[in-house]
Formats: C-alpha cells, structure tokens, sequence
C-alpha cells in the first residue's frame, strides 16, 4: 500500500534543496506575477467581481440539483447526450463504450485536468486506444511520461533548455531550438493527427445551464480543433462547473484569464451548444457531455468546506503559495495540487491517504488572498486538519505529545520543571525526524520567561 504521506516528505525534502528545480519555478513564476499584476489593473473594482463571482458561486452550490437538470435538458434539445458518471470508472467505461460503438481508433485531447483526474490517457492506452494531448505543455509532459506538474502550465518546471533538448532526442531537431522552432515543430506533427483523429476529448471550463452549453477557453487553438475534426466529441466536465447563466461569462472569462496568465482575456474562447445541425458544416456529428461526481458530491455534504467547489481553476493559489513554490506540483502526487489541491484531495480520494496534505501548509493565508471567487483556502486546510483528528487519522505518539504538551503549557509548575538544556533533549527526542537533516530544531531558553522575570524582580 503506497504510504503518501511519507513519500510526499521523502520527495519535499528533496525538490525543497533542489536548486535548478528552484531558479527554473522562481524565474516562471516571477514572470506570471509581473502578467498578473498588469493584467489586475484593467478591473474597475475587483474586489466586487470577486465577491460577485463568490456569491454566483454559492448560489450555483446552493442549486446544483435544479442547474444540473436544467443544462440536461437544454443541450439534450440540441441534439447533445450528457452521461452522469459517479466515479472514474463509469466515466472511463462509459468513453470507451462510446469509442467502441464507433470503431474508433484514436482519440486526439486537449488540455484537460478533469481527465488526469480519471486517468484516462492510462485506461484508453490500456485498451489499445492511441491518445494523443494537443496543448503544447500537455504534449512535452506526456513525451517525458510525466503528470502535469501545474494546473494551468503543465510543463512549468521546464526550461526552454529542457524542452530543446526533449525534441531533439524525440524529433531530432537543433539542441539549441528557440521556443518558436519547436513550438512549429509541435505545430506540424500534431495538425494532420486532428484530421486523422475518430474522437475529440475535452474537458470544460464552465457548463452554462440556461443554454445548455459548454464553454472551452484556451491559448492554443488546439481545443478548437479537438472540437471541430472528430466527428465525436466527448467533453468530461466536473458538476461543479456549471454557472447559472451565458451572461455569467462576461465575470468569469475576464477572472479565470486574468488570474490564469495575466491575460485580460485568454486567446481562444469557444462555445460550443451541441453537435453539427442541419445545415451546418463544421462540428461534430455527436457531442456528449459526461458529468461527473467522483467524489466532489463528499465535498459538498461538508458544509464548511464546500466552498472547495467554487474553483475555477486559475492557479492563482499555487503560484502564490510558498510551499508550492519550493516542493513543486508532482510532490502532492494529486491530480489537483497546492493549496486548493490540499483543500479538495482528501474530499475525492480520501482523508487518511491526502490529510498530509492539508497539513503542508504555513497558513500565511495568500491562496486566499488571490482566489478569484474568494475561497477561504487557508480557513478550509484548517477544517480538513480538524477533520482527520475527529476521524482519527492520528498517530497514538501525536495524540500523548500534545497532551503533554498541553498540560505543560497548563501548568507553570510543570512546564518549568525541566531545564533550558533538557527541554532542548525532548523536542530532538521528539521532532528529530519531522524536522528532518537539514534544518535545526528551535532552540529554548536556559530559562523561562518566568525564571527570568522573577530573578530580575525579586520584590513583585
Ligand atoms: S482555489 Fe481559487 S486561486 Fe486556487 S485555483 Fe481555484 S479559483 Fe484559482
């Protein structure tokens, strides 16, 4: 059984005093702040277009039961089939199914988290199905066989050195190739796979339930055409993406571009209400949507932390967040990592492997600050926390230390009892391990603030 908490430490531990992994994240990273911070000043006032979005957010949670049917019902009229799927694995059979009734052989995607979510590139490769990602990070990281290290850039722990060197030994191009070279060189193996392709698979940014609709946003284009060749489309959407209204677009498109990239808006923004109709002549010639749950449905029965399901995924919160930056997204070993990935993983694959996760954090509370739809990020790490000491995913070693502790703290007698040097002894005894080699335990004073105090003024 994969022990996940000890491989995220073992794994922390290293990137954390890696220092390549480092300058490569700092260097993207700083320029993403400098895209932001321009990108923030074209909102009047964003601080209302985030409350607005937090509350259209609530309202949709509030109201999932009756949006839900609603977007059924109006793509169903055009023609669109939508599939409810529980787990991953209705929503892999069902693809598949689909795949199969059509003799399909291949599959082209585009940029996806819902679908690393279900491992579908893995179950579809497993049933002899060529699978092929179309977003260029997307593409660079399943040539390495690698997760996407970031929700939005997946290749973000990547130089352009890095990637030269991937196509050269992959496609046999210059070593020293400018990012414009082997962004052609991706260009023109990927476009006759959209023409050849039997299947197009996306994922979906917002579904809009007063048209029914479902609405991509990309930078490539290559979503457009994962859309538009495939005579099937399967878009795999989480419940939680549904926005009440098209006119809805108009504060999220500008949010999610914004916090995304910096983008004021993102460069492609599709869409799309069904497949082809009668006299059309570009689309597909069936369109499905799968809903699906897999867990996110454990997430919204807690009351206090269902707020994990307003996300839009910008990505804002893990470029922000100190741990992040210095262990890097494929630690978490969860499709969703960084603070929202801390928040939500536990919910969706389970409290006693992810609770680490929540734990991983210094709660300096900046996730919370740049959320778009103003997630109480730090707040929900905190409930988690609580939440697998109530379920009792703590050690026995945990549970005696701060009662210790806590009867240390209670009494003055007691907590002077040891000396400065032996006080010293059992936090190494205790924490020599947590702290790890490279970093020293926090000294205690010789003597307490007390000892002190009394020494000092013999007369109060
Ligand atoms: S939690 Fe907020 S900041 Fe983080 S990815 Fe989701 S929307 Fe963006």
């Amino acid at each position: 059984m994969t022990n996940y908490a000890s491989e995220f430490l073992n794994e922390s531990a290293e990137k954390a005093f890696d220092l390549d992994h480092r300058r490569i994240i700092n260097y993207n990273i700083g320029k993403y702040d400098a895209a932001v911070e321009r990108g923030l000043l074209k909102f009047s006032n964003l601080e209302n277009s985030k409350r607005k979005a937090h509350v259209i957010k609530w309202k949709v949670m509030e109201n999932l039961d009756k949006l839900l049917p609603e977007f059924e019902a109006n793509f169903q009229r055009k023609g669109g089939k939508v599939i409810w799927a529980n787990t991953a694995e209705e929503a892999n059979a069902e693809i598949l199914n689909i795949i199969k009734k059509a003799g399909a052989k291949s599959v082209i995607k585009s940029k996806s988290m819902v679908t690393e979510e279900i491992h579908l590139n893995e179950f579809l490769e497993g049933n002899h199905i060529e699978t092929l990602e179309s977003d260029l990070g997307e593409y660079i990281v399943q040539l390495l066989g690698q997760k996407p290290y970031h929700i939005v850039t997946p290749a973000m722990h990547l130089s352009k050195e890095d990637v030269a060197k991937l196509f050269n030994e992959k496609f046999g191009t210059p070593t020293d190739a400018t990012p414009q070279q082997l962004t052609l060189k991706a260009r023109e193996l990927l476009r006759e796979k959209y023409t050849s392709a039997d299947v197009g698979i996306t994922g979906g940014n917002f579904l809009i339930a007063d048209t029914g609709s479902l609405a991509l946003t990309e930078n490539e284009g290559n979503a457009r055409l994962t859309t538009t060749f495939p005579k099937i489309h399967i878009a795999v959407v989480g419940i939680e993406k549904i926005i009440p209204s098209m006119s809805d677009l108009d504060l999220f498109w500008p949010l999610l571009s914004t916090h995304g990239t910096g983008q004021n808006l993102t460069v492609y923004n599709t869409i799309l209400g069904g497949p082809k109709q009668e006299g059309e002549t570009d689309g597909p010639e069936e369109m499905y949507v799968i809903l699906l749950d897999n867990g996110r449905t454990n997430l919204l029965a807690q009351k206090d932390q269902r707020q994990g399901l307003y996300c839009i995924r910008c990505g804002a919160c893990l470029n922000a967040c100190p741990v992040y930056k210095n262990i890097g997204g494929h630690t978490y070993e969860s499709t969703y990592s960084g603070p929202i990935g801390s928040v939500i993983t536990p919910h969706m694959q389970g409290m006693e492997d992810f609770k680490h996760l929540s734990f991983a954090s210094s709660l300096c509370g900046k996730c919370s600050e740049v959320c778009p739809v103003k997630i109480d990020i730090h707040k929900m790490l905190l409930l988690n926390r609580r939440d697998s000491v109530e379920q009792g995913f703590v050690t026995k070693k945990e549970v005696y230390t701060w009662k210790g502790w806590k009867s240390g703290m209670m009494k003055r007698k007691m907590m002077d009892m040891l000396s400065g040097s032996w006080k010293n002894r059992l936090l190494k005894f205790l924490f020599r391990k947590s702290y790890g080699t490279n970093r020293a335990i926090p000294k205690v004073a010789p003597k307490s603030f007390s000892q002190t105090w009394k020494e000092e003024n013999p007369e109060q």
